[in-house]
């Protein structure tokens, strides 16, 4: 396998763009090498400019859910075209495309559409303060919520990849009122609640992805929910990665909790940049222009963004893949261990629904700090196996690889046999 023509894109793209890349987790920092430039995709497989194809498991780290390019999103897209790109006024798809995210949050009765999962969550941190008048926020260690100033501390994946604590640039002011708790600790949180009378909310990604997927344990959000009900403080769900993904709906539903503010993105735009905030009507009407809290965007509801977030919607309602993806999670998790049994080495797999990562550590992985005892070095020898045998994974440890409703019996058989092969690399280490 050749890479000459994705290297020569590599070092030209140093010279105008940072690192090449316009985010940092495609810089492929944590497992070494340079990253691969992508010329096109359809259904699973994805091919890069030197002709090299791979199974897809990075789907765009989440949204491409039916696979690259469904013929359906594909002509939704078309026939928006037409119309034109951007208005700066309403459309009829935003109201359509709002009725289908909010039919499927019980906790959601208005959504407000904005460009990025980064933007939803930062609007519904400034209307959870905007609500309840307060201005802390307790976030987990290791979950991530975009990189906006007050969340970008133990922020998980991206972070963790390129072993960095937080941002520079973050003024302390800008993190003074963001608490961190323990994934799975609802008393790491209570701590908190006793020594600050001023806590707005709380945020969680219901099943983290952000540190590798880890999995909320029973009874740990709804628990945390029922607390935050007794202290005045909202919880904020942050389904940017989690919204359809295990559920038509979100990981809420699963867990049998409603959230007082929801974040979407990634699946919900089928592709194209859209995020999403919403609530129950009194939250949502203290948003401009029914109330004080302003948020604003110029390409916000785009037409075509929306047109793809509709058709993508639309079709993963009627494919309805969630038995599938359990089923594919599933055989996907025993290929993994038992190969691993079979070259001796310790590894632990997580999944839920689509999202599927198995850590290269000995002990389960129930929240940050556990995750960060995985041994990267095995990852980054096992990633270029992957990419050998025309896997493409998401390329860190810390990142869920991601499955979509196209994959095929093909594309397992391939990955089943990439497995060994990279399994048998990281055994010879
Ligand atoms: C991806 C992600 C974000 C950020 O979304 P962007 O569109 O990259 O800004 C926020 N929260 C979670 C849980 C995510 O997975």
């Amino acid at each position: 396998m050749e890479f000459k023509k994705s290297q020569k894109l590599y070092e030209k793209g140093l010279q105008h763009l940072v690192g090449a890349v316009n985010s940092p987790v495609r810089a492929f920092a944590s497992v070494g090498g340079n990253p691969l430039f992508i010329k096109k995709a359809k259904g699973t497989t994805i091919v890069d400019v030197d002709g090299n194809r791979y199974v897809d498991y990075v789907l765009s780290y989440g949204p491409m859910i039916l696979g690259h390019r469904h013929k359906k999103v594909q002509k939704a897209i078309q026939k928006a075209l037409k119309n034109g790109y951007t208005f700066g006024a309403s459309t009829h798809n935003e109201i359509k495309l709002a009725k289908i995210v909010c039919d499927a949050f019980p906790g959601m009765d208005k959504v407000r559409f904005v460009n990025s999962g980064t933007e939803a969550v930062l609007s519904a941190l400034r209307l959870a303060r905007a609500y309840t008048g307060k201005d802390k926020i307790i976030k987990f260690s290791g979950c991530y919520h975009g990189h906006s100033d007050a969340l970008l501390v133990a922020a998980g994946s991206g972070l963790a990849t390129l072993s960095m604590p937080g941002s520079k640039g973050v003024p302390e002011d800008a993190v003074k009122n963001t608490l961190i708790a323990t994934f799975n600790d609802l008393d790491s949180v209570k701590a908190h609640f006793k020594q600050h009378d001023d806590i707005a909310a709380v945020i969680v990604e219901p099943i983290a992805g952000n540190m590798g997927v880890v999995l909320p344990e029973d009874g740990f959000l709804s628990d945390l929910k029922t607390y935050l009900e007794s202290q005045g403080a909202l919880l904020i769900a942050d389904e940017v990665m989690t919204g359809f993904r295990s559920t038509f709906g979100g990981a809420q539903e699963l867990f049998n909790v409603v959230a007082d503010i929801t974040c979407l993105g990634k699946v919900i735009g089928g592709g194209f940049p859209v995020g999403a905030y919403g609530a129950r009507n009194e939250i949502m009407e203290m948003v401009a222009p029914l109330g004080g809290m302003y948020q604003a965007g110029t390409l916000s509801g785009n037409p075509i963004a929306m047109a793809a977030g509709i058709a993508t919607l639309t079709e993963l309602k009627k494919q309805n893949p969630y038995e599938q993806f359990d089923e594919v999670a599933a055989i996907l998790e025993v290929i993994l261990l038992e190969t691993a049994k079979k070259y001796n080495i310790d590894l632990v797999v997580n999944r839920f629904g689509s999202m599927i990562n198995p850590f290269f550590v000995k002990n389960e992985v129930s929240n940050f700090e556990d995750a960060l005892k995985a041994d990267t070095k095995k990852f980054a020898v096992f990633f270029w196996e992957m990419i050998k045998n025309g896997v493409f994974l998401p390329p860190s440890q810390f990142e869920a690889w991601f499955l979509s409703s196209a994959l095929s019996e093909n594309d397992l058989k391939k990955t089943t046999k990439a497995i060994d092969a990279a399994m048998l690399a990281v055994s010879k280490m």
